[in-house]
């Protein structure tokens, strides 16, 4: 089965060809066909098209719209000059799974997508008003294009649904969560659950023998405590703006900041949100860039202060957190780092890791210096008591795989 993975943004479309269907999970056998994105929707439009192993296709073309952008990757894929041998046209796309951001407390699990759904992820948007609208678009116009195929929706709030009520209330007035549903929601969770089951399969673990500390660090970061193979706690909160500090978010603050900010600056709350959210993190301490590469080039070549303070920062709460959620799980058997940072830059992850020696966290230096572009695998020193890991995340799988199981489930047995 041909699966198309779609992660539509408000200004952005990120997509996938996946051959996989319940054989191919079961042998570990899916195979990536296409991949690529579509970049400034709603104006000059990048286009980027790859075939894997094969062509690849890049253009500034300008794209009206989020089903222009889907038409544009569907025309290419189904056409001869993708050279994607098993597609021939568009009836060789058998599915389409979307990631979706917020699926509040009613989606604890990947669906089906159905009118109910479509409604379902709509009464969401009060909650993630950016970003669950993008997904709508993309479900409406790949609809559109495909008629009735199956679409799946793979929630990224859905993994941290087990998170316990003392993780996930904030102390406010409770009256708040009920009228208005206000909680940690936790975002990443594909990742997260994609990572902790890569874990269990190295170890050859049951599920319920997963008690890891992982750590997605990207543009967006966030760490999840993960305990008896659920979700327990996590650093994202009501939005992702919670927690670590990311490429352009804060991470935690004190509240009374946004009022102080915003009679002192004469910005709105909004603006103040909007500050928080996209100037703020590693770009606002460091002033140049939201880019880690770009910060630990600037922090060693060029001694740059205010970017070796950003990296500085970035790791400690890293580190304090990881300190935390040992306290949170009374104990795990490993972290585990994902996420572009994570999987690529040894020195955030000696960084986050030298403080936590006495937690019984050590890496062996020469193995740490390796794993780059890709590579699974132990980081962590021999006789440390919990081992440290690199998984490369990969949500896309995650999603094709739970839309090929929830076909597999919902055909009729016999
Ligand atoms: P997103 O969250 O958008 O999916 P990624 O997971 O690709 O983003 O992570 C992007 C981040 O990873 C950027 O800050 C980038 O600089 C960083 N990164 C990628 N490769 C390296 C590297 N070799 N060293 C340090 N940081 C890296």
């Amino acid at each position: 089965m041909n699966i198309l993975v779609l992660n539509c943004g408000s200004s952005s479309l990120k997509f996938q060809l996946i051959a996989t269907d319940l054989e191919r999970i079961a042998n570990n056998k899916d195979a990536r066909l296409a991949h690529g994105q579509i970049e400034r929707i709603g104006g000059a439009g990048i286009v980027t098209l790859i075939a894997d192993g094969k062509t690849s296709h890049r253009s500034a073309t300008p794209v009206r719209d989020t089903k222009s952008a889907v038409e544009t990757v569907v025309r290419w894929i189904a056409s001869e000059t993708s050279g994607i041998d098993e597609i021939k046209s568009l009836a060789d796309i058998h599915a389409i799974g979307h990631r979706v951001v917020h699926g509040g407390e009613r989606f604890r699990q990947s669906v089906l997508i159905t009118e109910e759904v479509l409604c379902g992820i709509e009464d969401c948007i009060e909650l993630a008003p950016l970003h669950n609208p993008a997904n709508i678009k993309g479900i409406l116009a790949a609809r559109e294009i495909f008629g009735g195929i199956p679409q799946a929706a793979v929630f990224d709030t859905a993994f941290h649904q087990t998170l316990p009520e003392k993780a996930y209330l904030y102390a406010l007035p409770y009256q708040l969560y009920r009228r208005h549903k206000i909680r940690r929601y936790g975002f990443h969770g594909t990742s997260h659950r994609y990572v902790a089951y890569r874990y269990r399969t190295i170890l050859n673990l049951p599920r319920e023998q997963v008690n890891v500390i992982t750590l997605h660090l990207g543009n967006g970061c966030s760490i999840a405590a993960i305990k008896g193979g659920n979700s327990i706690d996590t650093s994202m909160g009501l939005t992702p703006l919670e927690g670590l500090v990311m490429g352009t978010r804060s991470g935690d603050l004190d509240a009374a900041i946004i009022e102080f900010i915003s009679s002192k600056e004469g910005l709105t709350v909004q603006e103040v949100e909007t500050l928080l959210n996209t100037q703020s993190g590693l770009l606002g301490i460091s002033g140049l860039t939201n880019d880690m590469r770009e910060l630990l080039a600037e922090a060693n070549e060029s001694g740059d202060r205010r970017a070796r303070l950003a990296i500085e920062i970035f790791c400690y709460r890293a580190s304090k957190y990881i300190g935390s959620y040992l306290a949170a799980m009374n104990g795990a058997e490993a972290i585990v780092f994902t996420g572009g940072i994570g999987e690529n830059s040894a020195e955030i992850r000696r960084l986050i890791c030298e403080r936590l020696s006495w937690l019984g966290i050590e890496l062996d230096a020469q193995l740490n210096e390796s794993f780059t572009g890709g590579r699974e695998g132990v980081i962590g020193a021999d006789a440390a008591r919990l081992k440290v890991y690199v998984i490369p995340t990969n949500e896309e799988l995650l999603i094709a795989r739970d839309t090929a199981r929830l076909i597999g489930e919902s055909k009729p047995s016999g």
